[in-house]
């Protein structure tokens, strides 16, 4: 049986006549879970969250509402929360496509997340790049305003919560909880240290944070909707609910396929709904979580349990679309970003262009990553420029084991996992590449390096 999607963010998106607004979004049932759930305890619809095992859809996939939690019982100071609509890891268009299609779920969301931790004040930090959903915000908050979802005495019931949005400068680090947070305060974006700095407890003015990415807090509406137990059997043990997989580069239909958690395998989603390779070639490697997530190449075997216990061996094609499935086979979920290479595509060509993203986006706030990112995005580019030595594939490897977890944020981690699973997985390929411009061939870059000088 051929695999299908299971809408439930993204139920309305793309129906005919599904308008943006809040009239159509209130006749397909919008606010009304609002409407119900603001009149129980704000800590039943923490134990919703809790029960319905989500955990984040912005790539560190913590659980939403043992995060919830950690707001201590006695604190008495204000508290906030945050949708971070930063989504600037490369590869990654979900939430953007509820923003833009669908902003009263997303709205409904953080209110109804805002009242479950009793914050009086949200705020959605969009990346300064996204100007048309900035404005598409504002105007949808307006709309749930005058209608009473939004500000003073929400739907009659006393409690009351503004939204305020507030647009970043376009850094990647932005979308780190503690680096939003700082640029948020008006500051540079330097991510803090944790400990002390879990927002949950020292958070934005260093009073208790919540930072949830968007389409986590558009599922909370629809577990709120749905009960938080029927939500967790949706999916996989460890894995609840649907991801939105946004699917970029060599497929014939690229674009956004909510899936259930664990219910199709990389080859169904490529082959299946995004309609294979493009014609006359053939799938090499994939990204399958945003660019920070390990590269899977085509070709390679991984040894996995199946549902009895039993090991089995498995190609990237038969990987589960789940955090469990692609954790089993070195890699990870990520923001579910998937970028698909095929035959045609120079792997050189690809680490170079990752290493200098990196290199352009570290704030320069810690040793490893500031030195480390150049250094890594310079050898890559001398790769790239028929300068490469053979020393340098595991001179890459080697910098980039040095910076690993040795970083005040996760952009450390992010910019080693490429380098050591492409010369990991491409080793000849980026060794083949070096000989030849040793030899005198291909000494032709096909694309300028021009972000590292
Ligand atoms: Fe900045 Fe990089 Fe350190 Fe993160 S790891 S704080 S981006 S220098």
């Amino acid at each position: 049986m051929s695999v299908q999607q299971r809408r439930i963010i993204l139920r309305h998106i793309d129906e005919p006549g599904y308008t943006a607004d809040i009239d159509c979004y209130m006749k397909h049932g919008g606010y009304a879970t609002l409407q119900a759930a603001i009149k129980r305890p704000a800590a039943d619809l923490v134990q919703e969250v809790v029960d319905s095992g989500l955990k984040g859809r912005g790539g560190a996939g913590f659980p939403c509402g043992v995060k919830w939690r950690f707001i201590s019982p006695k604190n008495t100071k204000p508290v906030y929360l945050i949708a971070n609509a930063d989504e600037s890891e490369p590869g990654t268009f979900k939430d953007r496509q509820i923003i833009h299609k669908d902003p009263h779920s997303a709205i409904e969301g953080i209110i109804l997340s805002a009242y479950a931790i009793q914050a009086k004040q949200a705020f959605i930090y969009i990346r300064g790049e996204f100007p048309m959903g900035a404005k598409i915000l504002m105007l949808a908050i307006e709309e749930a305003r005058a209608k009473g979802f939004v500000g003073e005495n929400i739907c009659g019931s006393g409690y009351s919560c503004d939204i305020v949005v507030h647009r970043g400068g376009g850094a990647y680090v932005c979308g780190e909880e503690t680096g939003l947070i700082e640029s948020l305060e008006g500051k540079r974006g330097y991510p803090r240290i944790k400990p002390p700095y879990f927002p949950a407890v020292l958070g934005l003015y260093q009073c208790p944070t919540i930072v949830n990415n968007i389409e986590t807090l558009t599922t909370v509406r629809y577990i709120l909707e749905m009960g938080g137990k029927e939500y967790a059997k949706i999916g996989v043990p460890n894995d609840a609910g649907t991801h939105i997989w946004g699917v970029s580069g060599m497929v014939q239909k690229p674009g956004y396929y909510e899936i259930e958690a664990g219910k199709a395998t990389v080859g169904q989603l490529l082959n299946e709904l995004c309609g294979g390779p493009l014609p006359g070639r053939k799938f090499k490697a994939i990204i399958p979580g945003g660019i920070s997530t390990k590269l899977l190449r085509f070709g390679e075997k991984f040894k996995i349990k199946d549902a009895d216990g039993n090991e089995k061996e498995i190609g990237v094609e038969d990987i589960p679309l789940s955090a469990p499935g692609l954790m089993a086979c070195g890699s990870s979920l990520g923001s579910a970003g998937m970028i698909v290479m095929d035959d045609s595509v120079d792997m050189t060509e690809v680490l170079a262009n990752t290493n200098a993203f990196f290199a352009h986006e570290s704030c320069g706030q810690c040793t490893p990553c500031r030195y480390g990112s150049l250094w890594i995005a310079k050898i890559s580019k001398r790769i790239c420029e028929g300068q490469g030595r053979l020393e340098d594939v595991d001179l890459l490897k080697s910098l980039a084991d040095q910076v690993e977890m040795r970083t005040v944020c996760a952009l450390g981690d992010a910019l080693a996992w490429p380098v050591q699973s492409s010369v990991n997985k491409f080793r000849d390929e980026h060794l083949a590449k070096i000989q030849a411009q040793l030899d005198g061939k291909s000494l032709e870059p096909k694309q300028p390096w021009s972000l590292v000088k």
